[in-house]
């Protein structure tokens, strides 16, 4: 029982190791998935708020550059200066003259050139009548920060080589910090329009509104591909609404918003966004802790199947540890019996010299019977000894199995009688000639016809028939006694293996006859088997086949 329980422990403790590695392989990967999913969304949010800022950068710069021209505009002529500005910059969308006393000379309210202009002149009707204040002239906390200087910096020097253009009409863009004046990003039905104005010396304001579109099309060359084919970025204006977008967005499967970023303080409630057409938004990590976990499931499972096994092979070994214990005890008792009852006569012929004829016959004929199970023990042993390793050797020689199966039944009958048995001799062919070792297939039929006289006495007939089946020829020893157990039915043909009832137990035997006679009818090309008998009983089936086989050698 102790020897049971301990590989069971074993492998008990084993399962829990097994799970316990599982469970903190498990844990630990989803740690370490949750770090790589926060390093990767930090990792997207930097890249996402450097684009932010190369929008916010690209814009200040096309604002300042706008301002600095502005700066140079002076009378006379200040109206016309900029209406030939605006007509020949695409980013000019309107421009305006505004004198002190709340008083838009340009352009004129009340006489309109056109629907533009009237829509300019409501647009900031608030402003130019003085309800809303102008925008305060730059202070030095406008100024931008030290990483948006850097960035406007390493710009400058990507464009080493200044243009024609560039060094000689455009004034420099700092210009605009020394005059007075300012921008004002202005929203007017939920849009963003953006004005830059001056003061000169007498008070009068002048300036632009900028064309958002001109301005939205500059932006759309420096937004980056997005790093990911499934992935897409899009700048948001302040309704939230896509103003342009770089990288696929499909319209009938709406991508996920993975984050979005403000733009900066040059285009007020506008927002960069970072879109995903994946199914994992997140990014794909997903795989890490699905292959991950498969490879830990893999290492519980191989755990637990090698601990099943070492469970199995320590299984098979006590098992084979208790039938070897019970087969040195049943061999021990098999040859004790008939060595007993040997010495016992032999003492009783010696101690009574004058003992009368028929007794001494008796005698020595149970002398002589003991010898003979002795004889068939140890021949059964040693066959036992040579099918396991190989070396046991055949004599195959042309036989009549119909002569050889009616002298052995034949010679069992005295026996069958004196138990009570009678034997039923169903023999359906003449001569059935076949090239076998006749040795063993007497054997093999000596051993059932024993059988059934061990355990089935109680059936009172014992059948042996015999038939031939297309190429084989099959001899069935039948017996009418309490048959085998469906679960014992292979089982009885393993070494060793007795049933463990009243019956078996009351009748000498060590459980190798059966295993032994289907080895030897295997070697013969063969075989043995059992089928239940019609209603009670048992039926040993032996086959044979007709045409000869050379005996097969197992290693
Ligand atoms: P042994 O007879 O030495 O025990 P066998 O290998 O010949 O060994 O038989 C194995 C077991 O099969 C027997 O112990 C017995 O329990 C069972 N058995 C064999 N033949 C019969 C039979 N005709 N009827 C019932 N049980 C049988």
């Amino acid at each position: 029982m102790k020897l049971v329980r301990t590989p069971m422990i074993a492998w008990i403790l084993l399962l829990f190791a097994a799970m316990t590695i599982g469970g903190m392989a498990i844990f630990l990967l989803q740690q370490q998935q949750a770090s790589l999913l926060r390093m990767a969304g930090e990792a997207r949010r930097v890249k996402l708020e450097t684009e932010a800022a190369t929008i916010n950068l690209t814009v200040t710069e096309t604002r300042e550059s706008l301002a600095g021209e502005l700066a140079t505009l002076s009378d006379p002529g200040l109206l016309n200066k900029l209406e030939n500005w605006r007509l020949s910059n695409p980013l000019i969308r309107n421009v305006f003259l505004w004198a002190p006393g709340s008083k838009l000379i340009f352009p004129n309210p009340s006489q309109p050139a056109s629907s533009e202009e009237q829509d300019f002149c409501n647009r900031y009707a608030s402003l130019f009548s003085g309800q809303h204040p102008w925008a305060l002239p730059r202070k030095e906390s406008d100024l931008p920060s030290d990483q948006f200087q850097a960035r406007r910096e390493l710009t400058q020097l990507a464009k080493t080589v200044p243009t024609a253009e560039s060094s000689s009409s455009r004034p420099p863009a700092t210009s605009i910090t020394t005059a007075a004046g300012g921008w004002l990003p202005w929203f007017w039905e939920d849009s963003l329009h953006l004005l830059l104005w001056m003061q000169t010396a007498d008070g009068r304001r002048f300036g632009i509104e900028l064309e958002m579109a001109a301005l939205l099309s500059r932006l759309v060359t420096i937004l980056p591909p997005p790093a990911h084919d499934d992935q897409s970025l899009a700048l948001l204006d302040d309704r939230g609404n896509i103003v342009h977008q770089s990288g696929r967005i499909d319209p009938s499967e709406p991508a996920a918003q993975v984050m979005t970023v403000p733009v900066g303080d040059s285009l007020p409630h506008w927002q960069l966004g970072l879109y995903s057409n994946a199914a994992d938004p997140q990014g794909k990590t997903t795989p890490y802790l699905l292959v991950g976990g498969l490879l830990t499931l893999t290492l519980v499972c191989t755990i637990l199947l090698g601990g099943s096994l070492l469970l199995w092979q320590a299984r098979q070994g006590l098992r084979d540890a208790r039938r070897k214990t019970g087969f040195v005890a049943n061999v021990s008792h098999e040859l004790k019996t008939p060595l007993t009852s040997i010495r016992m006569y032999v003492e009783m012929l010696e101690e009574s010299p004058q003992i009368g004829e028929e007794r001494r016959m008796r005698y020595l004929k149970t002398i002589g019977d003991e010898a003979r199970r002795l004889t068939r023990l140890v021949n059964n042993l040693l066959d036992f000894s040579r099918l396991e390793q190989g070396r046991k050797s055949y004599r195959l020689a042309q036989t009549d199995l119909h002569q050889l199966v009616e002298r052995v039944a034949t010679s069992q009958l005295p026996r069958l009688q004196t138990l009570g048995l009678s034997l039923q001799l169903n023999l359906d062919r003449d001569e059935v000639l076949i090239d076998t070792d006749s040795d063993a297939v007497e054997q093999v039929l000596l051993n059932l016809i024993d059988n059934a006289i061990k355990y089935a006495a109680e059936g009172k007939i014992v059948k042996v028939s015999m038939q031939s089946k297309g190429d084989q020829v099959e001899i069935t020893v039948s017996d009418q006694g309490p048959g085998i157990p469906a679960a014992q039915r292979e089982k009885v043909f393993e070494m060793f293996h007795r049933i463990d009832n009243a019956l078996t137990s009351h009748q000498q035997g060590c459980g190798l006859g059966l295993s032994i006679a289907r080895q030897l009818l295997r070697d013969l090309g063969g075989n043995l088997r059992y089928t239940p008998g019609q209603g009670l009983g048992s039926s040993f089936i032996i086959s044979l086949p007709l045409t000869a086989q050379p005996p097969e050698r197992r290693p």
